[in-house]
């Protein structure tokens, strides 16, 4: 199904979709649980918009490329350009909302990939990559160093996470980010997963949620 920015009540957002910025390891706990040192600096990586596919209406994995490891995420929709080492006002600004998604991960492969020193795109860009639901606008947003994300998978929770437990709390990695390399309206933040990630299988039945902002009920076709 095609990928179109929206919000939860079905209002389509209109900025196009643009690329989705990713940090790993940005959670201790998950770093420690894959065996990987805690970053000095920010690791980053993109995948390419070619690979976001929307959650609600179930999605589908490849069926024959290993494990494909679901990463439940915070996403954050930028909706103004930021470069060149905004300030944290100018960030706060261009955030339009926020979802939860699932930063999805060929495991096999990025563990051969990585064994080689090489870089991870084939296992994080295939067509799919990146799943998210609907966006709720910031103003319902208090504290974004306070923001919870859950993946429950065939009723079993299985990653509890909260903003408040990142290495890089969302504002600083942001700036970080554009520093780096404009961001544009329609690009999407992947805030990195908190610990308890695992395969994920066709039949799975999802319920991902920001808990007391949205909840979603998805499965794996
Ligand atoms: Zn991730």
């Amino acid at each position: 199904m095609s990928y179109q920015h929206q919000y939860v009540d079905g209002t389509r957002i209109h900025f196009p979709l643009g690329k989705v910025v990713c940090i790993g390891r940005n959670y201790a706990e998950h770093a420690k649980e894959l065996d990987n040192p805690v970053p000095t600096e920010p690791l980053l990586f993109i995948k390419p918009g070619s690979c976001v596919v929307p959650l609600e209406g179930g999605f589908s994995i490849p069926a024959d490329r290993g494990a494909v490891h679901y990463e439940a995420e915070i996403a954050v929709l930028i909706g103004k350009p930021l470069s060149t080492k905004p300030s944290a006002e100018e960030v706060l600004d261009a955030i339009s909302g926020f979802a939860p998604a699932l930063d999805l991960t060929l495991r096999d492969k990025q563990a051969e990939l990585k064994a080689k020193g090489l870089p991870w795109e084939v296992a994080k860009s295939f067509d799919g990559a990146a799943v998210i639901a609907p966006f709720v606008s910031k103003d319902n947003f208090a504290d974004l160093a306070d923001i919870p994300v859950r993946l429950t998978i065939n009723g079993e929770v299985r990653q509890d996470g909260n903003s408040n437990l990142m290495l890089n709390p969302i504002v600083p990695m942001i700036q970080y980010m554009a520093g780096c390399f404009s961001l544009q309206a329609g690009d999407v933040i992947l805030t990195g997963t908190p610990a308890g990630v695992g395969p994920l299988n066709a039949g799975d039945e999802l319920v991902l949620e920001l808990p007391g902002a949205s909840r979603f009920e998805s499965s794996v076709r």
